[in-house]
């Protein structure tokens, strides 16, 4: 038996306090935007304090036989945010700095995100601390179905829907799908997304983050008069969000000039060939050793004088050492908070212009809903229209926050908050609280 512990929502587990009172942590950083949003909104309290508060935390032991024949225990994490708008929708990553706040705010932040794009789910978010480069793809299975096992209570298509995020992907998907069909007696392709298209995933889905951080940075060029054909970016993590989004503003006439991965970057003012470049990962498996740029830091990326900045890689990477640095007119945030709160007011002052995560990351969950109807329909769509759908709910959502932004005289994160959480907030009251 695993030892599951439901934790009490209002006492949520810190694992260190120092951690919690420092910028760096993202469960605080996404609380002080909450905060602004709802005095803005003026929220009441009732409903303030509900929103401040995880649904359900979740952590477990997930015993794992290893290939040697040790037997090694790992920590698993799930976290419902809040479900009100309908089934929790987030991802789950494998990593050794998954921790409680940082799996918290990441739920947290799959509600907010859910709302802005106005699609029917609530937020979660689930991870496993290891490492799993060094895990065998053996070691990974038993690992992934034992912690599928361990939180199979939440999942389901009507109330926890899991997909991919960092160093999970589509094959981690298909065993918690078999999982949790063995487990229930049938087959239920709609309890994750992110799946193989050949299992019921969808067609346009690992390109539907990068494609989303496209079509909002197109608009951004268009908002800020500048032209496309030529604006100069620079791309932090050359993973599913970075590669793609760097290729498909290769494709709309953006000039790339540095890439990045954990190993380092390249930097080539001249540009670089993202093609080239994914294939190069393809066969090296990281950026390393890359020979058409510069090497460069991604500390230095960050501070590239550039029209567009694509953070797509972790969190917490512009603070407030490097903010007053950092020189792109626009950035784009591809990964889940990579702006600290600190940083924020910093880019504000010098007049940056910030795509929040919660609307610039969304086109990958939008079309995770896509394939979660099309799973529940038993119909599936062209690619043409998923990115025709896809296209269409990016830029109203990216309209419907300029247009608050301007209204209330905010920058874009607050108002896609005050959206967001207007959107979450509505249906609380008219839900009422059950009792
Ligand atoms: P991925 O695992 O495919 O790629 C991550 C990339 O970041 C890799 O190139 C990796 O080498 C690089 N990286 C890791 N640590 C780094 C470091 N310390 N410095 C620089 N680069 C580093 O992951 P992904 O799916 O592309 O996700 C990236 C970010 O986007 C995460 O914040 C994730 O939560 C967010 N996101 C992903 C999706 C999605 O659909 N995949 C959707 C919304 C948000």
């Amino acid at each position: 038996m695993s030892a599951d512990r439901l934790l009490p929502t209002n006492n949520i587990v810190r694992p260190d306090k120092d951690r919690f009172l420092s910028e760096n942590n993202p469960f605080e950083g996404m609380m002080s935007r909450f905060d602004r949003a709802a005095e803005l909104l003026d929220l009441e309290p009732g409903i303030y304090k509900v929103l401040r508060h995880p649904e359900k935390q979740i952590i477990t032991s997930i015993p794992v036989m290893l290939d040697n024949g040790e037997v090694e225990v790992f920590t698993g994490i799930r976290v419902l945010y809040n479900t009100s708008r309908g089934p929790a929708k987030g991802g789950i990553r494998f990593d050794m700095n998954v921790n409680l706040d940082e799996v918290t705010a990441l739920a947290a932040w799959m509600t907010w995100k859910c709302a802005v794009v106005n699609i029917p789910f609530g937020g979660s978010k689930g991870g496993v601390i290891c490492d799993p480069l060094k895990m065998s793809v053996g070691e990974l299975e038993r690992l992934t179905r034992r912690y599928t096992a361990s939180i199979i209570s939440t999942l389901g298509p009507d109330s926890d829907v899991p997909a991919p995020d960092v160093n999970t992907n589509e094959r981690v998907m298909a065993w918690i799908m078999d999982t949790y069909s063995m487990r229930v007696g049938h087959t239920v392709t709609a309890v994750v997304t992110g799946k193989p298209v050949e299992m019921g995933g969808s067609l346009g889905r690992r390109e539907a983050t990068g494609r989303g951080c496209m079509i909002v940075t197109k608009q951004a060029l268009v908002h800020l008069g500048m032209e496309i054909k030529g604006a100069t970016l620079a791309v932090q993590g050359f993973g599913n969000v970075g590669s793609i989004g760097a290729q498909l503003l290769q494709r709309e006439g953006c000039k790339v000039v540095a890439i990045s991965d954990r190993t380092g970057g390249v930097h080539n003012p001249k540009g670089i060939d993202v093609d080239d470049a994914i294939a190069y990962v393809k066969e090296h498996k990281t950026l390393e050793g890359y020979p058409k740029g510069a090497p460069i830091t991604n500390e230095q990326l960050l501070l590239l004088e550039v029209d567009v900045l694509l953070p797509a890689a972790l969190e917490n990477v512009i603070t407030s050492k490097n903010a007053a640095n950092v020189k792109a007119k626009i950035i784009c945030e591809g990964a889940n908070g990579p702006t600290t709160a600190a940083a924020e007011a910093i880019l504000d002052e010098k007049g940056v212009f910030v795509i929040p995560d919660i609307l610039a990351n969304a086109g990958g969950v939008t079309v995770s809903y896509f394939e979660w109807v099309q799973d529940r329909g038993g119909y599936f769509w062209t690619e043409k229209t998923v990115i025709e759908r896809l296209t269409e709910i990016m830029t109203h959502s990216f309209g419907a926050v300029l247009d608050l932004s301007k209204q209330h005289k905010v920058n874009m994160r607050t108002a896609a908050y005050m959206l967001a959480i207007s959107r979450v907030a509505t249906v609380h009251r008219l839900r009422g609280i059950y009792a």
